[in-house]
């Protein structure tokens, strides 16, 4: 078998498209001006920064004024989360959110544990899905937010965000959802879905690392994240990252456009790595009853050690995840697949596959005979 290089770990980060950084390079040359400025090189900053939040605006139905810049994904969620609960004032001291959160809502959940607030962290089920009626139940007179990841990053599978926005409506409470991983891939409407707020990070679909929004619906209670000048509306101040700004802007138009052929294409790879890796009675695929993002495969390999193939993998030119990439390092097990009840053996040897519009059948069938090749030997 002739090496060669794979890429499969668009679920962590993806690489910057051509036609991003096209649009993106003369802000980080000679159209270097201060968003703030006057003069003409700094109007030109401005009108791209508000193009960008057009783009983006109208990719996810809401007005401009709604978007906010930030530093990507994590700041988002932090965001979302705190900026809501301090503003909410202290009889509102209860927030709803889900076992199978990224660590960016989980950790700042747990630090207002800390704080005194009360957590309520629904379960998923063996398909990896919550069920809006839990959240339904767990709403008490004091909730002050409800968080509900769109989709997961290490099983892929959607999670029920219309009927929990209805729900959160219906009470009156914010609610906010994660969305990260599904924005480029699946048709957000903020408006019909009932959200309130909205995570979105640039690296993981084929814009820069460190640069991300905040939806935030007009009428929205939350406290300022820093405190500066007047950059996005004085809540998130700090010079504008031109350049980032304008590639997430363009990457949301390019994706918008491909959306519905790049999923159909997607699907077609992690279906077919999935068909060929299901003839080994060794592997079983996580959360395959959830309905899913087009390109994530989580698997669990009997009897394995999830790392230890990685690095196999990584010897044969291959990149892929062994549980969460923010979690590789830790010697915990997945709590994602914790919470779908996997056992920890079971949890220890799960790896995970993520493809895009880039991803070829010639990929997955490598991944496919390299993978055999590692379970003959192990
Ligand atoms: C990657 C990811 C984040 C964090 O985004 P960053 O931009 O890397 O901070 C948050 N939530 C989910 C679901 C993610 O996949």
């Amino acid at each position: 078998m002739e090496k060669r290089f794979v890429y499969a770990d668009n679920a962590a980060t993806t690489a910057i498209s051509p036609y991003v950084l096209e649009k993106m390079l003369p802000f980080l040359t000679e159209q270097y001006g201060n968003a703030s400025s006057v003069y003409s090189i700094g109007r030109k900053a401005r009108t791209a920064v508000e193009t960008a939040r057009e783009q983006i605006a109208a990719a996810i139905s809401c007005s401009p004024e709604e978007i906010f810049f930030t530093s990507g994904g994590t700041e988002s969620d932090n965001w979302a989360v705190r900026g809501i609960c301090e503003s909410a004032g202290s009889e509102k001291n209860h927030i709803i959110t889900s076992a199978i959160e990224h660590h960016a809502v989980l950790n700042t959940c747990r630090f207002l544990e800390k704080k005194g607030y009360r957590i309520t962290y629904i379960p998923a089920d063996s398909s990896g899905t919550v069920d809006p009626a839990d959240i339904e139940k767990a709403i008490t007179p004091e909730t002050a937010l409800v968080s509900l990841m769109y989709a997961c990053n290490e099983t892929g599978v959607i999670q029920p965000v219309s009927e929990t926005g209805e729900i959160c409506r219906r009470y009156g409470i914010p609610f906010h959802t994660d969305a990260v991983q599904a924005a480029g891939h699946l048709r957000i409407n903020v408006h019909e879905q009932n959200i309130s707020l909205l995570s979105v990070s640039g690296h993981k679909l084929h814009a820069p690392k460190g640069i991300g929004i905040l939806y935030i619906r007009k009428g929205t209670n939350i406290s300022n994240l820093m405190f500066g000048g007047v950059q996005e509306n004085a809540l998130r101040p700090g010079t504008e990252n031109t350049a980032a700004i304008v590639g997430l802007g363009a990457a949301f138009e390019n994706l918008s456009s491909d959306m519905d052929a790049n999923r159909r294409h997607t699907e077609k790879i992690r279906n077919h790595l999935e068909s060929r890796l299901l003839e080994s009675k060794k592997i079983s695929v996580n959360g395959i009853n959830g309905t899913r993002l087009p390109g994530i495969s989580n698997i669990s390999v009997k009897g394995a050690d999830g790392e230890q193939i990685l690095l196999m993998l990584d010897l044969k030119g291959i990149c892929a995840s062994a549980g969460s990439a923010c979690t590789s390092g830790s010697s915990e097990p997945s709590h994602v697949l914790k919470a779908m009840g996997l056992s920890d053996a079971a949890a220890y040897s799960s790896l995970r596959f993520s493809f895009d519009h880039l991803s070829s059948a010639d990929d997955a069938d490598y991944i496919a005979d390299v993978l055999n090749e590692i379970l003959r030997k192990i």
